[in-house]
């Protein structure tokens, strides 16, 4: 069996996101944006497609998949993931989100193949998650979160992380793109959301990297006092050191690194140094391969891994991984009118439905475990 065809297969999505140009801020208007799925086909008529989970996830570029993929992936096995995966993460043209892209493709192959869900192909563990009700950042004042919050526990769920101000001015209203942050009105935020949800419910803080170490253990410290059970990347993470220093002096986990560069690789060494308490990553980092590989590295140091988004993709590597490792699925990121997120509409598939426990059911393939709508597809695609 040999890889015989690789495409782009391109269309056009309405974004609700926020997108700007600082990454994470102020709020976009809808937009018609291009998105992109993966297939990749064999010469005795197998076929994998790469949607591992709408927005957050890498979608190439097609002169990507022309000058870098095809030229590498063409004519080989697409059952040898890890050869190839060898080869993609040492191949300096293939960033970790195109070998993500690429491994995930690969693994929807072979599960479709066998008709096998990619978390049985690895073993399962599980059929569902806890979930989180994840905010998206700036959504307004400690009294907004607070509602926000007391919604989401009303619909089930048991746990709820907080985006406070990230890139925004909360007192000017207005873009702060970079620095300062707003460490005071992001307690404030943090309290307002305890005091609302009372003592049961399991709250955790991502300030998206943007604090200084002495604002880093400021807020750790009151988050601690509010008794927040993790701090997910609080700094840049540019540096090791300021974070082995933050973990030295908090006593609340530091979750992270969630950005760094190099996937596996980078993470056990934050982990030696004790740079983190709870690991991350996701399919961007090197797609289910490179995500089971890490996954596997905190486990065997006795560390949790908690998986940044959710997603086909990612619910595949939860599926296979114990509670004990990766604790719980990220649902959002949510604006003040959601509890839930959409479906795409590209998909027929719920990604993450949530039952009234707040468990998240996860997706049993075959493959990645989604289906298609080709309709949309279709009458929506981008000529080349
Ligand atoms: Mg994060």
């Amino acid at each position: 069996m040999k890889i015989s065809e690789i495409e782009l297969i391109s269309f056009s999505i309405t974004a609700t996101g926020r997108r700007t140009k600082w990454g994470y801020g102020e709020q976009g208007p809808e937009r018609q944006v291009q998105y992109a799925i993966t297939r990749i086909a064999t010469d005795n008529g197998l076929e994998g497609y790469s949607e591992q989970g709408y927005p957050y996830f890498y979608s190439p570029q097609q002169d990507e998949i022309d000058n870098i993929v095809k030229p590498l992936l063409m004519g080989e096995d697409p059952l040898d993931r890890e050869r190839l995966w060898q080869l993609m993460a040492r191949h300096r043209g293939f960033s970790e989100g195109l070998v993500g892209n690429i491994d995930c493709t690969l693994w929807d192959l072979a599960g479709r193949m066998t008709g096998l869900s990619i978390s049985r192909l690895l073993g399962r563990a599980r059929n569902k998650i806890k979930a989180y009700a994840s905010t998206a950042p700036n959504l307004g004042t400690p009294e907004d979160y607070a509602k926000h919050a007391l919604d989401c526990k009303r619909a089930g769920y048991k746990a709820y992380k907080v985006h406070a101000n990230i890139y925004w001015d909360p007192i000017k209203k207005e873009a702060a793109p970079g620095r300062p942050a707003f460490p005071k009105e992001d307690v404030d935020i943090c309290r307002a959301v305890r005091e609302a949800v009372g003592d049961d419910m399991v709250l955790m803080l991502d300030p998206w990297g943007i604090y200084t170490l002495d604002e880093a253990i400021w807020v750790g410290r009151k988050i601690e006092e509010l008794d927040y059970y993790f701090y997910e990347h609080p700094m840049h993470e540019r540096q090791i050191e300021p974070y082995r220093k933050l973990c030295s002096e908090l006593k609340i986990p530091i979750c992270g690194p969630e950005l760094a560069p190099e996937g596996v690789f980078s993470r056990a060494e934050w982990a030696l140094q004790r740079a983190t308490d709870i690991g991350r990553t996701d399919i961007n980092f090197g797609g289910i391969t490179g995500v089971r590989k890490t996954v596997d590295m905190y486990e065997a140091l006795g560390m949790k891994c908690e998986i940044h988004v959710g997603g086909f993709g990612n619910g595949q590597i939860m599926s296979a991984t114990s509670e004990d490792t990766c604790e719980y699925y990220e649902r959002g990121l949510l604006g003040l009118d959601m509890v839930d997120t959409p479906t795409p509409p590209y998909l027929k598939t719920p990604c993450d439905p949530m039952d009234e426990d707040g468990n998240v059911l996860l997706p049993d393939g075959p493959g990645l475990g989604y289906e298609l709508d080709w309709d949309y597809i279709d009458s929506h695609r981008f000529p080349r």
